[in-house]
Order: structure tokens, then C-alpha cells, then sequence
């Protein structure tokens, strides 16, 4: 018999928060137990408070919930509480929540450089969660009240990492990267989001604090551990990166250049198979949501496309095309990945079915 865990999800009335409720609505493992959001919709049922803009329905069982305040005491239940709430809240919030003896999977950036905070692309670095583990059946152990913050990337780091990844796994370190990005209009949120005129027969080349994060993000993910477990940057890495949005609705396309450190560089061929053969801990472990296969590697030449690549393995694995020798770096290709699955709340999920995997709940 599957013993189903209690989730909450806080921001449930945003763009991440719908994800959510749309990614638990029939999840086996997670049953969708509180909704939190502002003092704006606590008090009205979910049906209500949500102004949903997804393509599938409300889920039924969620249209009659009550949204509370996103309090502590009224998640004290959850097994775990995932967070798509705004970032000028979340930090506070979800110190107070793991403070309270809860696990919370965070799509904030307030907590993801924090060196005690796993900062996981489910895809790359799930070893990273082995921390919070070891501290949640620490504390169970002890009789503690301490709970956990486990931080989801940057949408556009996401994509970025797992192809990264799977390369420094077999050939060591790449000593630069340069990527530029195509993001995708969901990746900004509702509110206050993009506005329909500004993106309209447009590119925009400039996202917020887009750029310092996926230039600082990849080498905390594709870091180590110490013995005292502080989370550790990967060195002799350098990451220059440009940012853009344009008039796509979902699915983030990065053309990237990498430069190894090894000399000579591995074969053009080898770097693909690297990549083919590149296998995730969570399709290992057998988690619900894991890809079947963690990167697609297209050999058409105009491939991935964001209307016709991004669902592959329900928004789950990342498509590289158009791998081929750079003449100022080694290598350069295209990845694509899905901002609002892999880079925002399925890798919630994710991390927390891995979590679950790992027994950690
Ligand atoms: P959003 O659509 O604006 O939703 C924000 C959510 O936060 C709403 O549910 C809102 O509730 C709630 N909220 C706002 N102020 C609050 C308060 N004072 N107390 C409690 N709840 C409050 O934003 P989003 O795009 O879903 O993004 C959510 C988070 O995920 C952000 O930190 C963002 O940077 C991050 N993120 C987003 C994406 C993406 O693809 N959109 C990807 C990665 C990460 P009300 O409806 O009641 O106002």
C-alpha cells in the first residue's frame, strides 16, 4: 500500500503555486493537504482566491479549500510545504516554517546561496540532499523541533547545469562558459510579469539579476560538501552570461560555449555520448516524476525547438542540439529545458519525491 505524505503549498495562488497544485493534484506520493497565500485570499476557498491561468482546469478537490495565512501553525501537519511565494516575503516565511520543525522545497531565491542550504537541480546534484536528510533524522532523533530549506535554482541555471553536468561527471572541469539565453514570458510570474505590449514583435535584453545568478548559481550545484556540511563552490570555473526574454510562452533556449580544462579537449563524439549516456539519481531510485531520460541529444539541425522540445518527458529531461566545435572555446550547442517544470515547480516535486526516496520523511 503507497503511504501518501501531507503537502502544503505557500504562494498557491501565483504562477509557481498553480504548477504545484496542477503537479499534486494526482501525485502518488504526495496528497494536497493546506494552500497558503496573502491576507488577500485567506479566508476564501481556492476557486476564489486563484485567478488560474493554466490550460487544464482547477482540480476539483482544490476548488472548495480554504487558503490560509502562510503561519507556521497552520502547516505544523505537512510533511513537507513547497514554496512559490513572492521574494520579497519568502525569506522570513520560510525561516519561520523550517524554525517550526517543517521541510520546505523553495522556488525563492532568498535562501539559495545561504552555504547551509542545498541549492538542487534534482538532475544534477540530488547528492546535495543527503544533508538535509542527515539533519532531519538527526533532529527526529534527538527530539528537536528543526526543520529544513532545500532551494530550487534559477529557472535559466537549471537548463544550463544539466548538460554542464553531465560533462564535468566525465571529463572533469570546464574552466569557462559562456551562455546566452532566450527566456521564456511564464518565467517572469503574473505580477507584476511581463506586459503583452512590451514582448509583442519584441526581445527584451534584459532580465533582473538574471545574469549574477546563473553566473554564481552553477558552481554551488556543481560543488561539494564539507565535513561540516557547508555547501562549497566547484573552482576554477568562470560563467559570463546574457540574459534575454522573448515572445515564447514556455521553455528557455541557451546557447552555450563551454572551454575544458583538460587539454586536449575530449572528441566532439565523445561529448555527445557523455551527454546520451548521462543517467539522474532520481530515474535511478525510481521516482515518479524522473525522465526517462535525463538529456536528449537531437541531431537535427534545427533542434529543440521550445513549441515542439519542451514537454518532452513531461517537461522533465533537457534537449541539446546543434552540438559542435567553437573556434574561441571547445565546444557549443543549444539546450532548451521547461522554465515552469524542471526549472520551477516539477523540480520541487522532484526534489522532494528523491527526498522521500532517500527517507527523509
Ligand atoms: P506570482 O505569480 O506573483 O505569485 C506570488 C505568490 O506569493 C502568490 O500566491 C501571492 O499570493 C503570494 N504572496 C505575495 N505576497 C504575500 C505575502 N505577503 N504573504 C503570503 N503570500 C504572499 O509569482 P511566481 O511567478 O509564481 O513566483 C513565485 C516565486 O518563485 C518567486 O520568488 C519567483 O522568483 C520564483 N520563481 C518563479 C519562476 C516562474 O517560472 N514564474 C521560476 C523560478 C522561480 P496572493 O495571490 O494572495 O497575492
Amino acid at each position: 500500500m503507497t503511504v501518501t505524505k501531507k503537502a502544503g503549498v505557500l504562494g498557491a495562488t501565483g504562477s509557481v503555486g498553480q504548477k504545484f497544485i496542477l503537479l499534486l493534484s494526482e501525485h502518488p506520493d504526495f496528497e494536497l493537504y493546506k494552500l497558503g497565500a496573502s491576507e488577500r485570499s485567506a479566508g476564501k476557498k481556492y476557486e476564489n482566491a486563484v485567478k488560474w491561468r493554466q490550460t487544464a482546469t482547477v482540480p476539483e478537490f482544490a476548488k472548495p479549500k480554504v487558503v490560509v495565512e502562510c503561519k507556521p501553525e497552520e502547516f505544523l501537519d505537512c510533511d513537507v510545504v513547497f514554496s512559490g511565494l513572492d521574494s520579497d516575503v519568502a525569506g522570513d516565511i520560510e525561516t519561520a516554517f523550517s524554525d517550526a520543525g517543517l521541510l520546505v522545497v523553495s522556488n525563492a531565491k532568498n535562501h539559495r546561496m545561504d552555504d547551509d542550504v542545498p541549492l538542487v537541480v534534482p538532475l544534477v546534484n540530488p547528492n546535495h540532499l543527503d544533508v538535509t536528510v542527515r539533519k532531519l533524522k538527526t533532529a527526529k532523533a534527538q527530539n528537536v523541533k528543526k526543520g529544513s530549506i532545500v532551494c530550487i535554482s534559477n529557472c535559466s541555471t537549471a537548463g544550463l547545469v544539466v548538460p554542464l553536468g553531465a560533462l564535468v561527471e566525465k571529463f572533469g572541469t570546464i574552466s569557462q562558459c559562456m551562455v546566452t539565453t532566450m527566456q521564456a514570458i511564464s518565467g517572469a510570474g503574473f505580477a507584476p510579469g511581463v506586459l503583452g505590449f512590451d514582448i509583442l514583435d519584441n526581445v527584451i535584453p534584459y532580465i533582473s539579476g538574471e545574469e549574477d545568478k546563473l553566473e554564481t548559481e552553477v558552481s554551488k550545484i556543481l560543488g561539494g560538501v564539507s565535513e561540516a556540511d557547508v555547501f562549497v563552490d566547484r573552482p576554477g570555473m568562470t560563467i559570463s552570461a546574457q540574459c534575454n526574454r522573448v515572445a515564447v510562452s514556455d521553455g528557455h533556449l541557451e546557447c552555450v560555449s563551454i572551454k575544458f580544462e583538460q587539454s586536449p579537449p575530449p572528441s566532439l563524439e565523445e561529448v555527445k555520448q557523455a551527454m546520451r549516456d548521462y543517467v539522474c539519481e532520481p530515474q535511478t531510485l525510481g521516482c515518479f516524476s524522473a525522465p526517462q531520460h535525463t538529456i536528449y541529444v537531437l541531431d537535427e539541425p534545427d533542434r529543440p525547438q521550445p513549441r515542439l522540445d519542451r514537454d518532452r518527458d513531461n517537461g522533465y529531461a533537457v534537449s541539446v542540439g546543434r552540438v559542435r566545435p567553437d573556434p574561441i572555446f571547445d565546444y557549443k550547442f543549444i539546450v532548451l529545458s521547461h522554465n515552469t517544470i524542471l526549472g520551477a515547480a516539477g523540480a520541487g516535486v522532484l526534489i522532494a519525491e528523491t527526498l522521500l526516496a532517500k527517507g527523509a520523511m
